[in-house]
Formats: structure tokens, sequence, C-alpha cells
């Protein structure tokens, strides 16, 4: 807490011309052209992995990067709204679903970790059951990882898959107005990986994976 206290007052001396510059537009309106999806775990820092200045992205973040589905009967309207929000108002052309290694929620769902003091905790991951069902029948996308990465690479996937449930994502997919995206971070190597669906793996997002993400673009 000592640090974060320290990091305010440091912040506001250390504040250039040009950021006040930019924080004064931004008061005047925010056009973010992603919605990042990413875990609360505090190593997944995506401003600062992404380079990215405020303004740039809308961020949620919840534990494990889950999106319950549209035909959820759940009331998880904190993750409906900011999608809603990012989609409908905003207009969003990308979304980006950001799993992580070493992520806590995996290695819960994996039976790695005991959350049984947690009972909201617990009926949460409930989202990231498919995922867990779909590695042990096999399903694996990098062989050489951890159980627990193992299940986080394929619930990116998933949640994926969950997020584009939503009717109004999927008509603006179709529509060619938004795109989503699945990538993972490696904490250990700081390292960002893309979801490619032409070899099924998630590759390091180098210059030359950058220039194929940017090409699909256009
Ligand atoms: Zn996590």
């Amino acid at each position: 807490m000592r640090k974060l206290i320290q990091g305010i007052v440091d912040f506001r001396k250390n504040l250039t011309p040009e950021s006040r510059a930019l924080f004064a537009q931004l008061a005047l309106g925010q056009k973010p052209d992603a919605l990042f999806i990413a875990c609360s775990d505090s190593r997944v820092v995506p401003n600062l992995f992404a380079s990215t200045n405020p303004g740039d992205v809308f961020v949620l973040r919840n534990i494990g990067n889950l999106i319950p589905p549209a035909s959820s009967e759940s009331q998880e309207t904190c993750v409906q709204a900011a999608i809603e929000f990012a989609v409908l108002s905003l207009n969003v052309s990308n979304i980006i679903v950001c799993g992580h290694s070493e992520c806590g929620a995996m290695l819960a769902l994996s039976g790695g970790a005991d959350v049984a003091c947690c009972p909201h905790l617990t009926s949460w991951l409930k989202y990231g059951d498919e995922s867990v069902n779909k590695v042990k029948n096999g399903f694996i996308l990098n062989p050489a990882l951890s159980k627990h990465n193992q299940i986080s690479q394929v619930n990116v996937l998933q949640q994926m898959e969950h997020i584009t449930s939503y009717s109004f994502v999927q008509e603006r997919i179709e529509n060619k107005k938004l795109r989503v995206h699945g990538w993972w971070f490696d904490i250990a190597q700081a390292d960002v990986y893309c979801y490619e669906p032409s070899v099924n793996q998630f590759i390091l997002i180098d210059e030359e994976e950058s220039k194929l993400i940017l090409d699909r673009l256009g």
C-alpha cells in the first residue's frame, strides 16, 4: 500500500505536459477500439505489456477471464454490462480475450487449489467447467504445458465461444464490424501469444506475427 500511495505522488509530480494534454482531451470522451477481457491477477497488466495509453482499450477484468454465455440464467450482469457498453455504445471493433499462465482460477478448476472457503468464487468458476472437460477429453493445444496452463489456453477459446453466443456480438462479427481475438500471456517470459486458427496453436506475437494480425484487420 505504501508503494501505491507513493506512486500517486510520483505520478502527479512526473506527469509530462503531453500526458496532461492527453488527459484533458480524454476528459471530453473515450473512443477505444478494443475491449480487453483479462484476469484480475495482479501479474497481468495489459496496459504494460501492450504499451497502451489511457483511452486506448476498454478493460474488463475478472477471475479467470470468464464470460457467462448468453444462454446462462445467471445474474452476472457486471460482465454482460461491460460487453454491451463496449460493443453497442463505444462501438469497439475488436474484442480480445486474454488468458495467462499460472492462473489461480485455472489451477482451482484443475483441482490443484481449494476454493471451498469462497462460495461465490466456487460458483463463478463454473463458467470454466467446459474448458476443463475439453482438456480431459483430449483437446490440448500445447502438450508441453502444465495441466493448468493447458486448461488456461483452451479456456481462452471457450470464452471466445461464450462471447460470440451474444446475438449482438455475432451480428457484428457477421457484418465484419467486429473481430474476437484470443491472446495468452506467459508471465515467466513476459511474452504475449495470439491464437492462430490455421495452426490451432497460440503463436508468439513478434514482429512477423503482428504483421499477420494487422493484415487480417485490413
Ligand atoms: Zn488468472
